[in-house]
């Protein structure tokens, strides 16, 4: 069975492994269609994902389909196409017990922090598999991308008609944009990249004035003129960016709210006077639940949000190898990079 290991950064390898053993009792074996990859598998390429461990296989977004289940499984039946949750969590911790699995203590990425589904097939509890009877297994893959936006845009509670601003417009940040129109929210999007601004413009259909480019622009003083002198009354970064998420502090209106999405590993500082005349709410938003996968679902089998034209580059798993690196350079103008590991 062909496999694509991570051996260290920079080297890709395409190996044979012994087919996976039949699923016990809570597990499904699946046979792996689609993989996306994310930012998370190109910094993890280049060695700068923290606690990060090699050798892994990568793979996280998932697009599969169920080839047997074990004897307690319910929820998916052989020849089901679905999207795998990806958060393996241990179901008894702090966060586990008040229904937040995404931030379980104990929590294991697919792809992370154990192997993932970059291989023909593979073992997953069936519990993490969300079916659909209609969805391409392309657009089961982009689910999880989606999830992160999700469930940010759920943890910030958006009501509708008010504006929110989004830093960052990499497939996370579209993600937000995307719940976050859903939620009737006006969104105005922020980015270094005009391109990607042009993006939000012509594929997600932001008014062209409520584009921000950030390089060229004080993005305080047009954010007040967007909002009457409002400001946005919910900030989104999904930069992960130290310089973005320490200026965000000063987007919110007052009352309002800031969401971190994005992460870095290093330390936020801010004013405490500025966030405390605000009475700012800041949220951590991670990963996503299943209430999210299933939501999110709904809104793509409904032709509500569609992320197929999000899809910029492909390859087969023979080919990633060779193409993987070129996927890392920004100039490569990857959005969304889609490999099919079998058609
Ligand atoms: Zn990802
Ligand atoms: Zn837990």
């Amino acid at each position: 069975m062909k496999t694509l290991v991570l051996e260290k950064p920079g080297h890709l390898a395409s190996t044979a492994v012994p087919e996976p053993s039949a699923p016990r009792a809570a597990e499904a074996l699946v046979r792996v269609h689609r993989v996306g990859v994310c930012g998370t598998d190109l910094h993890a390429f280049r060695g700068r994902q923290p606690f990060f461990t090699y050798p892994r296989i990568l793979g996280h977004e998932l697009g599969v389909e169920v080839l047997a289940i074990g004897a307690d499984v319910t929820n998916v039946a052989v020849g089901d196409r679905c999207a795998v949750e990806p958060y393996l969590n241990c179901g008894h911790c702090i966060a586990c017990r008040r229904g937040k699995p995404n931030c379980c203590t104990q929590l294991k990425v697919l792809g992370v922090h154990i192997d993932g589904g970059l291989r023909e097939r593979f073992i997953v509890p069936a519990a993490k598999l969300h079916p659909s009877r209609t969805l391409t297994y392309d657009q089961l893959a982009l689910v999880e991308t989606l999830g992160i936006g999700a469930h940010a845009v759920q943890r910030a509670g958006i009501e509708t008609g008010e504006t929110v601003a989004v830093l960052g417009a990499g497939p996370i940040g579209l993600a937000v944009i995307q719940f976050a129109l859903a939620a009737g929210a006006r969104v105005v999007a922020v980015d270094v990249n005009a391109r990607r601004l042009a993006f939000c413009r012509d594929r997600l259909g932001l008014a062209a004035t409520d584009l921000i480019d950030s390089t060229s622009t004080d993005v305080v003083a047009r954010l007040g003129e967007l909002t009457g002198g409002d400001l946005p009354t919910t900030v989104f970064d999904a930069t992960g960016n130290p310089a973005s998420m320490a200026a965000s502090f000063n987007f919110p209106a007052h009352g309002g709210r800031l969401v971190f999405v994005g992460l870095f590993t290093g330390d936020v500082t801010f004013n405490d006077p500025n966030f405390h005349r605000r009475e700012l709410t800041l949220l951590g938003s991670r990963n996503a639940r299943s209430e999210d996968f299933r939501h999110i679902l709904a809104l793509v089998e409904s032709g509500r949000v569609d992320t197929t034209p999000w899809i910029t580059h492909r390859a087969a798993l023979s080919d990633v190898p060779d193409q993987f690196e070129g996927w890392t350079h920004p100039e490569s103008g990857v959005l969304k990079a889609m490999i099919a590991v079998t058609d």
